[in-house]
């Protein structure tokens, strides 16, 4: 879109933020710089040793593991993601994944990682969305740290059945030959951040990183934007 139109439409229709709908100003993208800042953080100390690497503990071993947010009910968070995910604000996914990136790239996060693989979204929910929002989580994370972004490597096969009413067994069952690497060239002997947004049992991640791990993946480290 030409920039005198987007100025116009601003005019037409003033940007507003999301969480409190308040009018922004020329300087913020997407919030307001209150809401930005009233985000619930989980501020993990240590990349090795936090509530995130305990949920992906001993089952797999990895280097990393982060999660920016927390995925609070009701809250600004919360209200955010439904808007990307459900709603079609792909800005706002790749505005929170922007700024956990400069977090962790001042934090020196993203040493020794070689490449990002983004977990896929199903197929089926790929053509409904029209976008897959850890892809784009993943691309900011890849725009600030530098690394390549591999869309490629990782592929979905099953259907995962709505999951809501699963426990964490019948979960990691259900997911557990959900992926597929298909380009094993693209990671083997390297070292490989998977990113995904919301963490929660780790049933997803695991998954995906056990696939990785049989492509011959050297190391593993994880983030996910929240944590619920
Ligand atoms: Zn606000």
């Amino acid at each position: 879109m030409p920039a005198f139109l987007g100025r116009l439409l601003d005019l037409i229709y003033p940007p507003l933020c999301p969480v409190c709908g308040c009018l922004l100003t020329g300087g913020e993208a997407c919030l307001c710089t209150a809401c930005r800042y009233h985000l619930p953080r989980t501020r993990f100390e240590d990349f090795r040793r936090n509530e995130a690497c305990e949920r992906l503990a001993d089952r797999l071993p990895f280097d990393k593991a982060y999660a920016t947010f927390r995925y609070l009910k009701e809250s600004s968070v919360q209200r955010l993601f439904e808007q990307f995910k459900y709603h079609g604000d792909k800005r706002l996914a790749t505005y929170l994944g922007t700024l956990a990136a400069q977090e962790l790239k001042e934090r020196s996060f993203f040493d020794g990682m070689d490449l990002i693989v983004p977990v896929p979204l199903h197929p089926a929910r790929l053509r409904q969305r029209g976008y897959n929002q850890s892809h784009l989580i993943a691309q900011a994370l890849g725009k600030c740290s530098g690394l390549p972004v591999e869309t490629e490597a990782l592929g979905r096969k099953l259907e995962t059945r709505t999951q809501t009413r699963k426990g964490p067994w019948d979960r990691q069952l259900n997911m557990q030959d959900a992926f597929v690497t298909v380009r094993p060239e693209l990671v083997s002997g390297r070292h490989v951040l998977l990113v995904d947004d919301v963490l929660t049992t780790g049933a997803t991640m695991l998954a995906s990183a056990r696939s990785l791990r049989e492509a011959g993946c050297r190391q593993l480290s994880f983030f996910a934007l929240a944590l619920a």
